[in-house]
């Protein structure tokens, strides 16, 4: 029988999971397109950019696939030839499909504020969190220029992650620089709107801001970000002198699909059928999908899964299923064994949300990974890695 050529693009969470689905079954050849030579578990990436190993948020794509039947080529497709059912990529390869599935994730969203893009930080990917955290460490060994006051902006799952990981990593870096008598570090979070996690319940609103201000973290609501400089941060009209802005308020579509020319629903996500089909053979899931929950890595699992399912039907001659949209659990964590987690109307917060979200990490493992290997990533957790001189001197002389 005639091998079925199916093209994935992107090694996230959709991308490797539809490639696993499909290397189950022989009658597809299947060749991944990843920017990336690993995948990038960002739930755990604010935990990664304040001292914690890299092993919990990346997991090199070679690793995910060895002993499958995966062809995996590192480059960026570029181009789409509907017509031809080509896909071109960066060094000008050119790529037959027979299906082709994109999952190409969203990206950073500036909202051209003057200067976020070039001064701020992010940990919207491995290299992101390792920039943030080699800026902590260096802004500790300049006692002339340092500066102690550090701006989390965005008042979502994200930016309450890093800031609530914030004061303790500080305090712990203080103290492996020599860094005296400073005081509880200035870790602030700033929300345009009026309230943390707009979406939710303010039950859950106030719950946060009552545990993150409990863990050192100043909240500011209301007053959005003008502009920053490399040591300001203009902010409702009034500049503060800080050298650490971390920016976790928007993201966009990647922009590969207005380029290509796709049609795109308001909110800026792909538009796509009941078979999650952008046109025919072209498959669109995960972020870049206009979908009831898009934005969430359980929903570019559920996505994968179902395209995969589909294929094989196809294969075997079987009508395919409707897309069905699975409501996603939410859980947040907030600082060292405490976690908020929201489960369809059910809201419980601390060390059972926390028990829920190793839990949680543990399945988003599994589900790229055998059993051990999860088991294993997740146990990783409680490693801190500091790699810069002063931190590994100290380790070394310890
Ligand atoms: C910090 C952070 C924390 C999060 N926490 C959670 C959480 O706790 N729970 C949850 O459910 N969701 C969470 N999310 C959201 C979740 O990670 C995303 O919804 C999920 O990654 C989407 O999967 P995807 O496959 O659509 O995209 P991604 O996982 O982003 O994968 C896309 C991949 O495609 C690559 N790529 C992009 N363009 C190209 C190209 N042209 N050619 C080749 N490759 C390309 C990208 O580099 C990336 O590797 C979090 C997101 C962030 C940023």
């Amino acid at each position: 029988m005639k091998k079925q050529d199916v093209v994935v693009v992107g090694g996230g969470f959709g991308g490797v999971k539809a490639c696993l689905e499909l290397s189950k079954h022989s009658a597809f050849r299947v060749t991944l397109v990843a920017n990336k030579p690993f995948f990038e578990y960002y739930p755990m990436m604010y935990h990664t950019a304040a001292g914690g190993s890299k092993t919990v948020s990346s997991i090199p794509l070679g690793e995910i696939f060895k002993d499958k039947r995966i062809n995996i080529i590192i480059d960026e497709a570029t181009k789409l030839n509907r017509k031809d059912k080509t896909i071109t990529l960066k060094n000008g390869q050119t790529i037959e499909y027979k299906a082709l599935i994109l999952s190409l994730g969203s990206i950073t969203n500036y909202y051209n504020i003057d200067g976020i893009a070039e001064y701020s930080y992010g940990i919207k990917s491995l290299h992101d969190a390792e920039k943030l955290r080699k800026h902590l460490h260096d802004n500790l060994q300049d006692p002339i220029h340092r500066e102690d006051r550090y701006m989390v902006i965005g008042g979502g799952p994200t930016g309450i992650e890093i800031a609530s990981a914030l004061p303790g990593y500080i305090k712990h870096l203080r103290k492996k620089h020599g860094v005296r008598g400073r005081g509880q570090p200035k870790v602030e979070l700033v929300e345009a709107g009026p309230r943390l996690l707009a979406r939710m319940p303010h039950s859950v609103s106030r719950a946060l801001s009552r545990r993150l201000r409990k863990l050192g973290v100043k909240l500011i609501f209301q007053k959005p970000v003008q502009s920053e400089s490399a040591d300001t941060l203009l902010l409702g009209g009034k500049q503060i002198t800080t050298k650490t802005v971390i920016w976790t308020a928007g993201v966009a579509n990647n922009p590969f699909f207005k380029q290509n020319k796709f049609i795109m629903s308001d909110n800026g996500k792909v538009k796509v059928d009941q078979a999650l089909q952008a046109w025919p053979g072209i498959f669109v899931i995960g972020d870049n999908a206009d979908t009831e929950y898009s934005g969430m890595a359980q929903t570019a699992l559920h996505d994968a899964v179902f395209v995969a399912n589909n294929l094989i039907r196809h294969t075997e001659g079987e009508e395919p299923l409707k897309y069905k949209p699975k409501k996603p659990v939410h859980v947040i964590p907030v600082g060292k064994r405490w976690a908020m987690v929201a489960w369809g109307n059910l809201h419980f917060y601390g060390r059972l949300g926390w028990l829920v979200r190793k839990a949680a990490d543990w399945i988003g493992y599994r589900d790229i990974e055998p059993w051990w290997k999860a088991t294993n990533r997740a146990m990783s957790d409680t490693q801190l890695e500091d790699e810069c001189l002063i931190c590994a001197t100290k380790v070394n002389q310890a």
